[in-house]
C-alpha cells in the first residue's frame, strides 16, 4: 500500500466515524433553507409581478373569443400554437360551429381540415369532440366553472380550465403555457419540466390573487423580452430579479 493510499483510508475511516448529523437536525437544516428560499421566492416574484404590471399594463388573454364554450376551444387550440394563429383559425371557425353539437354532428376530417392550421390537428380534434360530447351530456351544453369539473370534461388540461377559471369566471389560476414554463424555470422560480409540478412550485410563492394576471404578464414578457432562443436580458425590465438559468 502507497503512502498516499494509506492516508486517503486513514482520511476515509476517520470521517465514517465522524459523529453523524442526526436526522432530526438535518431535516431542519433544509426546512429552515427551504423556508428561507420560499420567503426570498415570494418576494422577487411580488417585485417582478409589480415591475410587469406597469411595463405591460394591457396583460391580458390574447385568445379572441365571446363566451366561455369559444374560450375553451380556443385554449384547446393554443397548445403548440401562437395566439396570432389560433385568432387567425377561429375567426371563420367560430362562426361555422357555433355549439357543442356543431363540432359532434361534423365529421372528424371536416374539423381536422378546419383547424389544420393550429398544428397537431388530429389530437385537437378529438379533444374537442370528447370536449363536446361531455358538455352535451352531463353539463347541459354550459361550460361548467370549477377545475374538477373541466378537468374531467376529456380533452382538457389544467392549463385550459386554469385559463377558462381565470379569464370568463374569475378564479385564480396560473396557466403554464410554454412562456410560463420557459420563464419560471430562467427566473428560478422551478427545476421542474411538468407543467403542473412548475403549477405548483408557482403556486406556493406568488400571490392568489395575481396568478391569472401574472400568467398574462409572464406571456407577454417572454413575447417582448424572453424569447427561447434569444432572451434579451440587457433590456428585460426585471433583469435585476432574475438570476438567468438559462437551459
Ligand atoms: S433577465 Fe433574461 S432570462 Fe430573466 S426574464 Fe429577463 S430576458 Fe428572461
Amino acid at each position: 500500500m502507497t503512502k498516499k493510499t494509506a492516508a486517503r483510508r486513514q482520511k476515509q475511516s476517520k470521517s465514517k466515524g465522524a459523529k453523524p448529523k442526526t436526522k432530526k437536525s438535518a431535516v431542519s437544516i433544509k426546512a429552515r433553507t427551504s423556508n428561507k428560499q420560499a420567503a426570498g421566492d415570494k418576494q422577487r416574484i411580488t417585485e417582478m409581478i409589480e415591475i410587469l404590471s406597469s411595463e405591460f399594463p394591457d396583460a391580458r388573454c390574447m385568445l379572441d373569443h365571446s363566451s366561455p364554450f369559444e374560450l375553451l376551444i380556443a385554449t384547446i387550440l393554443a397548445a403548440q400554437c401562437t395566439d396570432a394563429m389560433v385568432n387567425q383559425v377561429t375567426k371563420s371557425l367560430f362562426k361555422k360551429y357555433r355549439s357543442p353539437e356543431d363540432f359532434i354532428n361534423a365529421s372528424p376530417e371536416q374539423i381536422e381540415k378546419d383547424i389544420f392550421k393550429t398544428g397537431f390537428y388530429r389530437n385537437k380534434t378529438k379533444s374537442i369532440k370528447k370536449c363536446c360530447e361531455s358538455l352535451i351530456s352531463r353539463h347541459d351544453r354550459q361550460v361548467p366553472s370549477t377545475m374538477d369539473e373541466l378537468v374531467a370534461l376529456g380533452g382538457v388540461g389544467r392549463k385550459t380550465a386554469n385559463c377558462v377559471l381565470g379569464v370568463w369566471f374569475g378564479v385564480p389560476g396560473i396557466v403554464v403555457d410554454t412562456h410560463v414554463r420557459r420563464l419560471s424555470r430562467r427566473m428560478g422560480f422551478t427545476e421542474e419540466t411538468n407543467p403542473d409540478k412548475i403549477e405548483q412550485d408557482l403556486m406556493k410563492i406568488a400571490p392568489e390573487h395575481e396568478w391569472t394576471h401574472m400568467s398574462h404578464l409572464f406571456a407577454d414578457l417572454g413575447r417582448t423580452y424572453c424569447a427561447a432562443r434569444k432572451p434579451r436580458c440587457e433590456e428585460c425590465p426585471v433583469e435585476h430579479l432574475c438570476p438567468k438559468i438559462l437551459d
